[in-house]
């Protein structure tokens, strides 16, 4: 059952190297605020949109140059964001994004794209509210995905991960959280959850909560009663 409402919406954006587990969060954090009343759109970059599938299509070949990459990624999030994100938000959804314009900015920079330069092509984006950094080492991002059943393709090299993930950590955007992805689901998903409660602790206007197992742990930080 949907019956909060948070006016302007929550953006939360899933980010980190391939193998950190954003799908696996995502889809556990969009199942635990969806039980607690919220209405969740969970989406993922790039979409299953005309852009998004060419892109995927050509990258699985390798055919494309970053500067086309960027060229369709911008086209798919221009459409995604119109479309999709901010109806969500507008309804005071949460929208919970499986990588966002930060991974475009991680993965084109690592192919020698200049990051300011591609900060800059996103500025049309909306930011997110809280932006979660999975951060894991590319050896064991590899790992996973092989476990997962999956081929790594040409650009999930150790070394290429790397550079991401170094872009990754030096993005200074608002609302960022680094997790330490290497531990288990079960504690990642918590600090999510943390995460999340405390971001809604600090706009402190969700209509028709609380959100249960979305409260801020050790009280409010509201000012007690006198
Ligand atoms: P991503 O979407 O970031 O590429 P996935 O969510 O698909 O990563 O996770 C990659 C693989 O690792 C999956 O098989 C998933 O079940 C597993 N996995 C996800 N999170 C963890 C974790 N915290 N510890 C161990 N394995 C994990
Ligand atoms: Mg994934």
């Amino acid at each position: 059952m949907t019956n909060v409402r948070i006016p302007g919406g929550l953006l939360i954006a899933i980010e980190g190297i391939d193998g950190a587990g954003k799908s696996t969060l995502a889809r556990a954090l969009a199942a635990a605020l969806a039980q607690a009343g919220a209405e969740v759109v969970l989406g993922k970059e790039p979409t299953n949109g005309p852009w998004g599938t060419q892109l995927r299509a050509s990258a699985a070949t390798g055919r494309l140059s970053p500067q086309e990459e960027v060229d369709l990624l911008l086209r798919d999030r221009r459409q995604h964001v119109e479309e999709q994100v901010a109806p969500a938000l507008a309804r005071g959804a949460v929208v919970i994004l499986d990588r966002y314009f930060p991974s475009m900015v991680a993965y084109q920079g690592a192919a020698g794209l200049p990051v300011d330069e591609l900060l800059r092509l996103n500025d049309f984006a909306p930011r997110p509210h809280l932006l979660l950094l999975l951060d894991l080492s590319p050896e064991t991002g590899l790992a996973r995905i092989r476990a997962r059943g999956d081929e790594p393709n040409h650009f999930e090299t150790a070394q290429n991960l790397e550079r991401c993930r170094a872009i990754f950590q030096d993005l200074a955007l608002p609302g960022r959280q680094v997790i330490d992805a290497s531990r288990s689901e079960a504690e990642v998903l918590r600090d999510a959850q943390a995460a999340v409660a405390a971001t809604l602790a600090r706009r402190g206007d969700v209509q028709g909560g609380p959100l249960p197992g979305f409260q801020v742990q050790g009280g409010s930080p509201a000012t007690p009663p006198r």
